[in-house]
């Protein structure tokens, strides 16, 4: 069923009183980050928070951020070298490809969409779960990951964003960790982080946090359960470590770089299946900007999702509720104004008949005068000069000299030959004037060619030709 809001009451009867902003707010208590910016905050501070300087070959060393660097070196080549030396079981093998998706997860569905996204609610167990294995992808804490993460949203594509990717892909892949940032990211509110408890021990624990899932865990599993000590912590440890890094980056950078734009092409995010199954599920990002709260990233059930169909089986499970889809009417509309604006490209790309407005208004006489130095043949309403079609006329050419200076409007619409709709395109172009007080047949069908009778138009060219007065016409304004 439909619901529907009360209507607002055009007759004030009563003086109101006062509106108290506070009756809008969860937590009175609490004035969230961005509570107070101005409202030109993005411009003003662009404009006046001083930047770092951009980062150059000459000042690149004293700009790294070691901490980062040493974790994003460390692992590939600690990983890489282990690997050489250590054979690969194939129990540990397995072992790290399912580790690499429960840490995968513990971002995807944990740090993103429950978290910075709040995209369905998780039971406490899940979140547990999910902190964890968070951990073990070694990506910052909750907190500071979707912090980082709503700015990405909020300011996307600006130097507000952490990660913008108009810096180019190195930039949002990796670039924006490795060297300092070079000014704070955007403000964004994460209240509701701070007060969330495991959130919270999270944050408190981090580094031990990291330490027992991203190594210790992996290494443990595969030294208990097969006797692969080494190669637990070379394969599910470092190396798992070294993927889920980049296969979790690559939403930041791929999935602002490759694949098409369907919902909308204002900002970068596109949607990608090499995306899509290079960041377990997160490569429909298009979608994604438009809809951030919505806990699918793909909306079609063959599209490649794994995080999508985690929650949803976590779900049925009991452990998470409330997933938020966005109304699929939304969906389709942003959906169909990209498909209208390329059907627009194409119909701009073609060429279109004078209309009525561009062409001179001719008499009957001037008509038949005319008709005698260049053949001219009056159908519609309109004048068209044929010169450069006699000999390719499909009936003939008798068939049109017969009818220079005349009205063939009958003829050409049925009463010698029925024309094709491509034929009355064609006719259209070869128009050059207007009959005074022609038209005598002015249906539709007969004075709008085929190909315009659906047309692609903006609200400005409507409202131009007056085709929104309709929208004025409010008969309780007008009525005073
Ligand atoms: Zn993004
Ligand atoms: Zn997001």
């Amino acid at each position: 069923m439909a619901t529907t809001s009360p209507p607002i009451n055009s007759k004030v009867n009563a003086v109101p009183k006062a509106v108290d902003p506070t009756q809008f707010v969860d937590d009175p208590e609490h004035t969230p980050a961005d509570a107070n910016i101005p409202d030109n905050y993005v411009t003003y501070t662009l404009k006046h928070q001083k930047a770092l300087p951009p980062v150059t070959w000459d000042n690149f060393v004293q700009n790294l951020n070691w901490l980062h660097v040493g974790i994003l070196a460390f692992s590939p080549v600690l990983g890489f070298i282990g690997a050489y030396y250590t054979p690969l079981k194939w129990e540990t093998g397995i072992w790290a490809v399912v580790y690499y998706y429960m840490t995968g997860l513990g971002i995807t569905a944990g740090y993103h969409r429950l978290w910075a996204h709040r995209s369905y609610n998780a039971s406490r167990s899940l979140q547990y779960a999910l902190a964890l294995f968070g951990a073990g992808a070694v990506e910052g804490s909750i907190r500071w990951w979707a912090r980082g993460h709503r700015a990405h949203h909020r300011y996307t594509d600006t130097d507000l964003d952490p990660y913008n990717a108009h810096k180019g892909l190195f930039w949002s892949h990796i670039g924006w960790m490795v060297v300092k940032p070079r000014r704070k990211p955007g403000v964004a509110d994460v209240s509701d982080l701070s007060k969330n408890n495991i959130v919270k021990w999270q944050h408190r624990h981090y580094i031990k946090l990291v330490f027992l899932m991203g190594v210790f865990f992996p290494t443990l599993v595969a030294g208990l359960g097969w006797g692969d000590w080494v190669g637990g912590y070379v394969y599910a440890g470092l190396l798992r470590l070294v993927f889920v890094h980049h296969s979790t980056f690559c939403v930041n950078s791929l999935a602002h770089w490759l694949g098409e734009t369907p919902f909308d092409d204002k900002h970068t995010p596109r949607d990608h299946m090499v995306t899509a199954l290079v960041t377990i599920g997160e490569g429909y990002h298009n979608f994604h900007h438009q809809f951030p709260m919505d806990y699918r990233n793909a909306i079609r059930w063959y599209q490649y999702d794994p995080t999508k169909w985690f929650i949803w089986v976590c779900q049925r499970l009991g452990l998470a509720s409330h997933l938020k889809t966005f109304p699929e009417n939304e969906v389709r509309k942003g959906q169909l104004t990209m498909e209208l604006k390329r059907l627009r490209e194409t119909q701009e790309k073609l060429s279109w008949p004078s209309d009525n407005s561009h062409l001179p208004v001719i008499n009957w006489e001037s008509y038949q005068a005319q008709a005698k130095t260049r053949p001219l043949i009056c159908i519609a309403g309109f004048i068209h000069d044929v010169s450069d079609f006699l000999d390719d006329h499909p009936g003939g050419r008798h068939l049109l000299t017969k009818h220079i200076g005349k009205d063939a409007t009958t003829a050409f619409f049925g009463g010698v030959y029925d024309h094709s709709n491509a034929a009355h395109n064609l006719l259209a172009m070869k128009r050059v004037g207007v009959l005074h007080g022609g038209a005598p047949h002015g249906l539709e069908d007969k004075t709008i060619p085929p190909s315009q009778r659906l047309r692609i138009a903006s609200y400005n060219e409507l409202s131009a030709s007056g085709y929104s007065s309709a929208a004025l016409s409010d008969g309780e304004g007008l009525m005073g």
